[in-house]
């Protein structure tokens, strides 16, 4: 069986990472890498490549900047001149960039069947171009690899057929364990960064929703800046995020908001593992917070990984000055709810996924 997987953003080259090489262990199918180009930066693309041991991509098409519909468009011209040449029996793409959307897309419209990992994710905001990225890919795949239970439910919502949906629980559960041993021995940023365990709260901010509202941003960096009054914060930038910032006029910071370039998974990880509370909009890092057992706010109005909520290990807090200093307090002094090891799968999401790849008709 020949796959193509397709990848473009900084979470797909670490979901990728670990099925890439449960697909490539097993002798009877052979993968193809593109890379799209959506992240190109040393340390937003290479980095995990040269940590993770993911190959070096079979074709890179090198497509960034523009607007939504421009990259989304040119990427979908470039995938399809690459199926026609390789001919897969699959394609398989993850979460929801514009990478997704357009490798399930350029698919379908080749008759090659599609699988998405990470289906059925849903904050149910249109004004997020990840949902819109979500909801088609997921209309769009013929094989949906479901995280979570809420996940399925939704799918299932929507009118998928039940036989296409898979709940193998989540890659990104398989990475954190897989690469715990590794980060430990390899990653030194705790004593780079002079930090101390649990002497810091971590952050990461990028999403568009954030960045590019200048009241939001500003009343984020707001809070952060009060959150300094208690511990350092550590703010590995996105790049996006950069920009929004350099836009701002005079906005000052607190000298202990640390704003650093963006590091790879193994200082990630090093870095998640030892704060006292997580800050962030991420979706990736949310659940990694929760894989380190560490409290998390969450900078948004939704989530799509409502399980943490409900368990108590993720707090929804917005922008808003008072619910965010609250949360803040409650999450550094309060004891820790209880942690659930099943909600994300047993840790081998990835062989699931390849067992199901594999005895698919093609
Ligand atoms: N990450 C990283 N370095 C950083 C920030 C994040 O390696 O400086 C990792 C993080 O550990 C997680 C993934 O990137 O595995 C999350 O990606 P991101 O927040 O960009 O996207 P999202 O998950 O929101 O789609």
């Amino acid at each position: 069986m020949k796959v193509l997987t397709v990848v473009g953003a900084r979470p797909q080259f670490i979901k990728a990472a670990v099925v890439s090489r449960e697909l490539r262990r097993r002798g009877d199918a052979k993968e193809i890498l593109l890379h799209t180009g959506q992240h190109f930066d040393a340390n937003m693309s290479d980095v995990f490549f040269r940590e993770l041991d993911i190959p070096m991509p079979d074709y890179q098409l090198d497509i960034h900047g523009g607007g939504h519909g421009e990259m989304t468009g040119r990427m979908l011209a470039g995938i399809e001149r690459v199926l026609i040449q390789e001919r897969p029996n699959m394609v398989l793409v993850y979460g929801d960039t514009n990478s997704t959307l357009a490798g399930a897309l350029a698919s379908v419209k080749m008759r090659i069947p599609v699988a998405h990992v990470e289906a059925g994710l849903r904050s149910f905001n249109r004004a997020m171009p990840e949902e819109i990225n979500r909801v088609l890919t997921d209309h769009a795949a013929d094989i949906l690899f479901s995280p979570t239970s809420t996940a399925t439910r939704h799918l299932l919502n929507e009118g998928i057929a039940p036989a296409n949906i898979h709940q193998v629980g989540d890659v990104m559960f398989d990475a954190a364990i897989f690469y715990s041993n590794k980060a430990k021995q390899e990653s030194d940023v705790i004593d780079r960064l002079g930090l101390s365990r649990r002497g810091y709260i971590l952050t990461t901010l990028h999403r568009a929703e954030n960045t590019d509202n200048q009241d939001r941003l500003i009343a984020m960096l707001n809070n952060l800046n009060a959150a300094a009054m208690m511990l350092p914060v550590i703010l590995p930038l996105h790049p996006r995020t950069r920009q929004a910032m350099e836009k701002l006029n005079g906005i000052s910071l607190n000298p202990l908001i640390h704003i650093i370039e963006p590091v790879g998974y193994l200082d990630m990880v090093m870095l998640e593992e030892n704060a006292r509370v997580i800050v962030t909009d991420s979706g990736g890092v949310q659940k990694e917070a929760y894989f380190h057992r560490v409290p998390c706010l969450t900078v948004r109005d939704e989530t799509e990984w409502t399980e943490l909520v409900e368990c108590g290990w993720n707090k929804i807090v917005g922008v808003d000055a008072e619910k965010f200093s609250n949360s803040l307090a409650q999450a550094m002094t309060g004891s820790p709810p209880e942690w659930r090891s099943d909600l994300y799968g047993s840790g081998q999401s990835a062989g699931r996924i390849i067992d199901i790849l594999l005895s698919s008709p093609q």
